[in-house]
């Protein structure tokens, strides 16, 4: 099947920076074949793209999809205190709930721009007789992409930790012709897993070939805490245990220190900040300037719903934009283009594919959005780049597609019945009593 994307100004992206230009793009069942001027194809389904940014389509690096639940319900509160208000909520919640909110993020998602998103859910499946793999189940139907972990904690022989582990890798086994669904492991953080529970986590990695991602120096009381039990920062704790051994994404390093910032280089951790979140828990800012001049792989994401409120990746390229020239007092220190990266070609490094993801050539995946340009956000046009990451909200995005099937035409979902999804969620707050 091929789909033919005319009239559109395409974003593209090489070592000299981002440019746009007119042209068309001929998609050949999931990857983009020609991108030329004036493309003519007969045969093929066409999208006129006419006032339209063509553009990747964003990646967010870290977020809970399944924590739409909490969505403005736990605010304004301190860390621990939220996290416990949070818990009491997931203590309740089923695999069907797990669906059904993921399903929810995944709505915000698209209808956002995100094409792909790497998750971390921390519930774990009430049913010890094998993984119901709820946000697969929910990403595989939606047709979005998604990296997927669990978030496991504990120590390596508990019976708990024993049986997350296994519904980890069986749901790795049961998604496996999933092209679009890619599995990696999650250990929640150092202060929530024991040294043996991150080994295992870190060879089962490596046997398989796949990266981890992991909450680091989130906030000053895990700093404190892993002073107190280790003598240490959790970055320099987990790097001593071999964690950075394989590709990793640290979620947060809010509180990375110098020496953090070398070794995450020396290693290639990618960090995924998550600047929303951070300002919302009242954590501060992430070092992210001193991590671009380490040369760190540095990509930004949402966190979940419980502590941003949204999922909007255009919102959160706002955050980012805006926070480090407040917080440094100068507004050169990032640009619109560094930001735009983090959500493309950084998140695609991130999570090993950045030949065929956030990037439009030939020969790439084609996870594309196309942004309207006909608003005022956008008007007048001086420069795309600075509208995208400045004033634009996300809702210009009409059309989405990714792995080249359309998942959102002219504003209309086309996999998910929307009211459906809001009525089933709407039920689980009713019956968690939240
Ligand atoms: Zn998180």
């Amino acid at each position: 099947m091929k789909t033919l994307i005319k009239n559109g100004l395409v974003l593209l992206y090489d070592e000299s920076g981002w440019r746009y230009e007119k042209k068309d793009i001929l998609i050949n069942g999931n990857r983009m074949e020609k991108i030329d001027p004036d493309l003519q194809e007969a045969g093929c389904t066409l999208i006129d793209a006419t006032d339209h940014l063509v553009m990747p389509g964003l990646i967010n690096a870290h977020t809970h999809a399944y924590m739409t639940i909490h969505r403005n319900y736990a605010d304004d509160l301190m860390f621990f205190d939220w996290l416990e208000k949070v818990q009491r909520v997931e203590d309740g919640m089923t695999e069907e709930d797990i669906y059904w909110t993921t399903l929810l993020a995944i709505i915000e998602m698209i209808r956002s721009g995100t094409t792909c998103f790497v998750d971390m859910t921390i519930k774990s499946a009430q049913e010890k007789s094998g993984p119901k793999s709820a946000v697969a189940g929910a990403v595989a139907e939606s047709g979005l992409r998604a990296v997927i972990s669990r978030g496991l904690a504990g120590v390596a022989d508990s019976e708990e930790s024993i049986m997350k582990f296994g519904q980890a890798v069986r749901e790795m086994e049961m998604f496996r012709d999933e092209s679009r669904i890619q599995f990696i492991h999650g250990p929640h953080a150092p202060y929530s897993c024991m040294a043996d529970y991150l080994q295992k986590l870190t060879q089962s990695c490596k046997e398989r070939g796949i990266r981890q991602t992991i909450h680091l120096s989130e906030s000053q009381a895990e700093m404190d805490g892993m002073a107190k039990e280790h003598g240490t920062t959790p970055i320099q704790y987990v790097d001593s245990v071999g964690v950075f051994d394989v590709p990793t994404i640290a979620a947060h390093c809010v509180y990375a220190t110098d020496e953090d910032i070398r070794i995450m280089a020396e290693k290639g951790v990618s960090v995924a900040i998550c600047p929303k979140s951070n300002m919302k828990l009242g954590n501060g800012f992430s070092p992210a300037m001193k991590m671009l001049d380490a040369g760190i792989n540095v990509c930004l994401g949402t966190d979940g719903c419980g502590s941003n409120n949204s999922l909007n990746m255009f919102s959160e390229m706002t955050a980012a934009g805006l926070v480090y020239k407040g917080a440094n007092r100068q507004s050169p220190c990032v640009d619109a283009a560094d930001v735009l990266k983090m959500v493309t070609v950084n998140g695609a490094k991130a999570i090993g594919r950045e030949d065929e993801l956030g990037i439009i050539r030939e020969g790439a995946i084609a996870d594309l959005i196309l942004v309207n340009l006909n608003e005022p956000q956008f008007i007048p046009a001086n420069n795309i780049i600075s509208g995208l990451v400045y004033s634009s909200k996300g809702s210009e995005i009409d059309t989405v597609l990714v792995d080249g099937k359309v998942l959102m035409e002219n504003g209309k979902l086309t996999t998910i019945d929307e009211n459906k999804v809001y009525d089933e969620c709407r039920k689980i707050t009713a019956r968690l009593d939240m």
